[in-house]
């Protein structure tokens, strides 16, 4: 029997994932690159991230060192683009406002020097692949070294639950893309939306896993 494919999310028809994806207009671009052994990841989140997100596009690859797409990019936003990765320059995302911080997480965020320095942010690029992956293509691309770096604050949990991850409270790239996007279009109930659907992806996922057992 042949496995029929879903045409925007290239999975069988029983696992398709198109009815979690939302519709949301966000103001800052994402690029994402994304490790070649993510894309076969049925678990990934990214399918549905840029099936939800107006503006996102993704990259598959390791070297993008002759990658005219994000050569394009990088010159496109010149200084006002910046790679979400835990450089030792990474300046920290946050809320301009209290309220805004208050909306999504328990945990009591540091509030830095660097504090609602997200202004001149106009387009940002995520990694998507393991920690040692993000790593290797972040070291194997000299382009991205130059550019401006930001992280998330700690203390925000993932709703992750499918991929088990070895650092506590590693975000999917779906989540990290929320919460960094939130923060810069300082709007933290935009991207709820999305955050609430992958919650019911999650379950779906493993509802799923189950079944095939
Ligand atoms: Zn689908």
């Amino acid at each position: 029997m042949s496995r029929a494919l879903c045409q925007h999310c290239q999975r069988p028809k029983n696992a398709c994932i198109c009815a979690f994806a939302v519709n949301i207009t966000n103001d800052i671009p994402v690029v994402v690159l994304q490790h070649p052994n993510e894309v076969s990841q049925s678990k990934g989140t990214v399918s549905l991230l840029t099936q939800s997100l107006t503006q996102c596009e993704v990259i598959v690859g390791e070297n993008f060192s002759d990658c005219a797409t994000l050569l394009h990019r990088l010159k496109q936003y010149e200084g006002n683009i910046a790679l979400l990765y835990p450089s030792e320059h990474a300046t920290t995302l946050e809320y301009s406002s209290q309220a805004q911080q208050d909306y999504d997480t328990d945990f009591n965020t540091e509030i830095t020097s660097e504090k609602a320095n997200n202004h001149d942010i106009q387009c940002i690029i995520i990694l998507d692949g393991t920690w040692k992956k993000a790593y290797r293509i972040f070291m194997l691309n000299a382009c991205l070294h130059k550019i401006k770096h930001i992280v998330l604050p700690t203390g925000i949990a993932s709703l992750y639950q499918i991929r088990k991850t070895k650092k506590d409270n590693a975000l999917s790239s779906l989540e990290a893309c929320c919460h960094a996007l939130a923060r810069i279009e300082n709007n933290a109930e935009k991207y709820q939306v999305l955050l609430s659907s992958f919650v019911k992806f999650n379950q779906f996922q493993q509802s799923f896993n189950q079944n095939k057992l």
